[in-house]
């Protein structure tokens, strides 16, 4: 187990005026936790991990292990093991060739390599399966055999670059718990990287948003969600609406916002938000955070449902709430039956959890 940190840390592949792949990220992670870089695709994240690996070096800044600068060491120096999208297993090797692959590189006994291999394989729940070869392999499984090689030369890290991907949908989640437990048993340090919010959430002890090269914001799963740094946080985490409404009061932790016809709720901001009376706030309301009512009812925004999508755990309805709002999307657990699409329909927001961007 060993921390990392990232100061400074920039990267530009070409000389010209491009801008930055990674532009000034710091990031300090600590000894066991499973952090995630998460963003949109083209937003730095595999240059980012590539930089800790040591598969690339920063242009400017520095990278640390327990506090020991490895800035410029080279990957193999650098004792991480690395988890790749496509797998990278050698299809002409077995289970066991492939994952014994790193103790070969270097030099561990063939016996002690045997033993370890068997470990590493129980780990990943493969026991027995050291013969098999890489093509009589299920997706999920070659996966498993590419964690079990990286974790088989007991990496003082591991990276794992988006490992997912290739699986379906219901083998990404079953997989996903199973790579936290592997994570949690075995107590290495890793960095993951994913564009896919939901698996961010389920697996990080926190996560860093980020987007152009720069890190939006660090924090564990309910902060980002709850209390997202930026509109594009916002956003990007779940579906949320970050509404522009005029400040009618603030103090140092609290705005009090006037919504369109319905008076006016207090959000919490976060300190030094420097919002004044008569300012315009962003302020975002999570789907959830909001409840239907009727369109006559008081003290309510009033617009009309513009869509309507039932998904089995809640209903989603965009509402159009008007020129000042926009469109807004309400997540309800119950509707109505009568509620259909081109209805007239009242929403309330509920203030402890609006949030000012
Ligand atoms: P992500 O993993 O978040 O999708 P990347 O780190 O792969 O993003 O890429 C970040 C940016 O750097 C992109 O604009 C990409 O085109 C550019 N980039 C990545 N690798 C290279 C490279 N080897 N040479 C030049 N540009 C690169
Ligand atoms: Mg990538």
């Amino acid at each position: 187990m060993i921390d990392v940190e990232l100061e400074s840390v920039s990267k530009r592949f070409s000389r010209s005026g491009e801008a930055a792949a990674v532009d000034d990220v710091n990031l300090t992670i600590g000894a066991g936790e499973f952090f995630t870089l998460l963003g949109p695709s083209g937003c730095g994240k595999t240059t980012t991990l590539r930089m800790v690996a040591g598969f690339y070096f920063p242009t400017q800044g520095h990278i640390r292990f327990g506090g020991q600068d490895v800035t410029r060491l080279a990957p193999n120096k650098r004792d991480t093991g690395m988890v790749f999208q496509n797998y990278a297993l050698f299809p002409h090797m077995t289970v066991a060739q492939n994952v014994a692959y790193g103790l070969k590189v270097r030099r561990v006994s063939r016996a002690e390599s045997s033993r370890r291999v068997n470990e590493a394989l129980a780990q990943v729940h493969l026991d027995g399966y050291g013969s098999r070869r890489i093509e009589q392999l299920s997706g999920g499984q070659q996966q498993r055999v590419a964690l079990a090689r990286a974790l088989v030369i007991r990496p003082r890290m591991l990276l794992l670059d988006e490992p997912l991907s290739n699986l379906d949908a219901k083998l990404r989640e079953e997989t996903r718990t199973e790579i936290r437990r592997i994570q949690r048993d075995a107590g290495t340090t890793s960095i993951y990287v994913t564009h896919d919010q939901a698996e961010a959430m389920a697996m990080s002890d926190r996560i860093a948003v980020m987007q152009a090269g720069r890190v939006q914001q660090i924090g564990s799963p309910r902060e980002v969600y709850h209390q997202p740094a930026t509109a594009f946080v916002a956003r990007f985490i779940g579906r949320s609406n970050v509404l522009s409404l005029p400040v009618t009061a603030a103090d140092t932790t609290t705005v009090e916002v006037a919504l369109p016809g319905a008076g006016t709720i207090a959000s919490g901001a976060p300190e030094g938000h420097g919002l004044r009376t008569g300012d315009t706030a962003l302020v975002s309301a999570r789907p959830e955070h909001i409840a239907l009512a009727g369109p006559d009812d008081p003290g309510v925004i009033r617009g009309r449902v513009t869509a309507l999508e039932f998904t089995g755990m809640a209903t989603h309805l965009t509402v159009d709430i008007g020129a000042e709002g926009g469109e807004v999307t309400v997540a309800a657990v119950d509707v109505p039956g009568r509620v259909d699409v081109g209805d007239r329909i009242g929403l309330r927001l509920t203030a402890e959890r609006l949030w000012v961007v």
